[in-house]
């Protein structure tokens, strides 16, 4: 039931009496995967955003030195994916009920003792749920670090391995997860229906962009045929196994971080 992550450092192999008998349990790092089930483009499974989260955050948690206390939540495979409305398969909950999940994991977390949370999101379409309902947490709770983080915002390699062209216009199934995919689960990814699709150009102008400073909110159906957003051609296996080890290198990183935190004392 564990998958990736290493069985000492799974959260749903504890019994409670342990975590009652913690100690220092402000001090622990709580890590809830965050994905999503949606439409990754004719070549790439549903599960992609949650496979590539547990994927990294796996491998992070065996990098990870022994004194590091730090236990990974199940995953929650659905996240709030309405962008990719209309694609057959893609489950999506509301904001409202996306949000709601993550204060109540954190209420559940606060009551068992546990001060810090870190939310490992790795669907591109809820950052920003993600940091609202950190920021209502640490209001609740002023003894509560929450860390709102998305996995592809970690310092890797990427810029060295991807095309310029697709590190600004490669949103979704693109280069970057392709490779990845081919790394982790390379029998779930059909590179022979992959094909390439950026966007249009929108307006005449350059201030207005997709994610840029000043977006617009879209529907990949407003800019995509095929699902995908960006050029999956150029994927390769190699390139995943190295973003792969970047990724997790920085997350082990991150992941003490959080556990030093807050240093001054
Ligand atoms: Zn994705």
């Amino acid at each position: 039931m564990h998958q990736t992550i290493p069985p000492e450092r799974f959260f749903g192999y504890l019994k409670w009496t342990e975590i009652d008998s913690m100690p220092h349990r402000e001090n622990v790092v709580i890590i809830q995967p965050l994905g999503a089930l949606e439409q990754h483009g004719p070549h790439l499974p549903l599960i992609v955003d949650s496979a590539i989260g547990l994927g990294v955050l796996g491998k992070a948690l065996s990098l990870l030195e022994k004194q590091v206390e730090a236990y990974a939540l199940p995953c929650l495979y659905y996240g709030k994916s309405n962008e990719h409305a209309g694609f057959a398969g893609t489950i999506s909950l509301t904001s409202q009920t996306f949000y709601n999940i993550l204060l109540e994991v954190a209420d559940s977390l606060y009551q068992a003792g546990f001060r810090k949370l870190i939310f490992f999101n790795s669907h591109g379409g809820q950052p920003q749920i993600v940091e609202t309902a950190a920021r209502d947490i640490r209001h609740k709770y002023r003894d509560f670090w929450v860390f709102p983080h998305f996995l592809w915002r970690a310092p890797s390699n990427i810029k060295e391995l991807l095309s310029s062209e697709e590190l600004e216009y490669g949103l979704h199934a693109g280069d970057g997860e392709t490779s990845v995919m081919l790394s982790l689960l390379p029998e779930q990814v059909k590179m022979s229906l992959a094909s390439r699709e950026y966007p249009p150009q929108l307006t005449q102008n350059n201030l207005l962009s997709i994610e840029g400073d000043l977006p617009f909110a879209w529907l990949t159906r407003d800019i995509s045929q095929t699902g995908v957003i960006g050029d999956p051609t150029t994927a390769s296996k190699e390139k995943g196994d190295l973003l792969l080890q970047s990724l997790a290198k920085s997350w082990a990183q991150i992941i003490q971080e959080v556990y030093e935190f807050p240093k001054a004392h």
